[in-house]
């Protein structure tokens, strides 16, 4: 047994502290961002902000009207082939929608089959397990990569440096990081494994940086200022689940509480997943997810205006011009915990 003794944040263990600007209004910072993958040597060209892959977020519904504001979405993986082949077959080049898939034969032998029905136009995949750090899941990026070097890849989930830099000399052009901090994730209290997210970030985006990779931060974002904390650690592309949960788009199963209109909203991992997908829950497993019920929230527009105005406000308070500039402005400064709770942060 080993302790380590080096501070590790969250999200709400930090501000960004603000800096002189040259910025008169918000209107003049760029939050969107360019990159060739290391891999694939695909462009890209968006806002970095992607759906999760859960089955009530990342919807074609949710995709299609991500795209207008140019933010990705990574599609949930119950979607049959015929539904995901006509999806992709008529997707606009600039749009960025990632096709996931799991580790197993099933999984890969299936996305062959979609992407010849489709044409050929799937162009990002993310890769997406709950432990990254299993040699199968190595192995299997090894040989997408061999099958597919044009296509981008999206590997996760891990949150410790050498196995984001392993996992990009292994294929990924972005490794997917987290394990544990997602609205309705319990692995940290199921398993007592996690590391808390922002170091996570901040680590991950240095190592994988340093081999010419990205990172995607997935998990634990409760508020645009989370989002804005994710880039300022280093974050290329920042993954949301439950801040874009509850919209129309959603196509979340609606049930009424005390006499009011709530939608379903699972992890992935959950008792209700399982169900749902798998006919329940493995009897050697434990559900690692849970249900809440959440307020519907109308079309997902507005919510997205509010967090790209959010962004876009922490990048004039330290005088980013662009987003790309908001990891070499952001000096973090540590909050107390106890002024954490006085300002009900967390
Ligand atoms: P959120 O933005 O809701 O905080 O986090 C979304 C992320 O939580 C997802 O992208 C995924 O990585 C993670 N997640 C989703 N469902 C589950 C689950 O059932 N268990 C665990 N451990 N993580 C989940």
């Amino acid at each position: 047994m080993r302790i380590e003794e080096d501070l590790k944040l969250d999200f709400q263990d930090v501000l960004i502290r603000p800096k002189r600007s040259t910025l008169t209004s918000r209107s003049e910072v760029d939050i969107s961002r360019e990159f060739v993958f290391r891999h694939s040597g695909r462009r890209y060209h968006g806002v970095p902000i992607i759906a999760a892959n859960m089955d009530t977020v990342g919807s074609f519904e949710m995709a299609r009207a991500l795209a207008r504001h140019r933010l990705a979405t990574a599609l949930h993986k119950h979607y049959d082939e015929a539904a995901l082949a006509a999806f992709f077959g008529e997707l606009a080049d600039d749009v960025t929608v990632f096709y996931s898939m799991g580790i197993t034969r099933e999984d890969y032998d299936k996305f062959h089959r979609v992407k010849e029905a489709a044409g050929n136009a799937i162009s990002c995949v993310c890769v997406d397990v709950a432990n990254g750090y299993t040699k199968s899941f190595v192995d299997f990026l090894h040989t997408l990569r061999a099958a597919y070097p044009a296509i981008t890849i999206m590997a996760g989930n891990v949150v410790t440096g050498e196995m984001a830099e392993e996992l990009i000399l292994d294929g990924a052009d972005i490794v997917k990081v987290g394990i544990g901090p997602g609205s309705v994730c319990t692995t940290r209290k199921m398993t007592g494994v996690g590391y808390p997210q922002l170091s996570a970030i901040i680590e991950c985006a240095d190592a994988a940086h340093g081999l010419g990779g990205l990172i995607c931060a997935d998990g634990g974002c409760t508020s645009a200022g989370d989002l804005a904390k994710a880039f300022g650690g280093g974050a290329d592309f920042v993954m949301l689940g439950g801040m874009l949960a509850g919209h129309d788009e959603c196509m979340g199963e609606i049930v009424a509480e005390n006499g009011e209109r709530k939608m379903r909203f699972y992890g992935m991992s959950s008792r209700a997943a399982m169900d749902r997908h798998a006919g329940g829950v493995a009897p050697y497993r434990a559900s690692e997810g849970k249900e809440v019920l959440l307020d519907c929230r109308g079309p997902v527009d507005a919510t997205v205006q509010e967090i790209l105005g959010g962004v876009r406000s922490a990048c004039t308070y330290v005088g980013a011009h662009k987003l790309r500039e908001l990891s070499k402005r952001t000096t973090f400064v540590r909050v107390a915990r106890q002024l954490n709770n006085v300002f009900g942060q967390s």
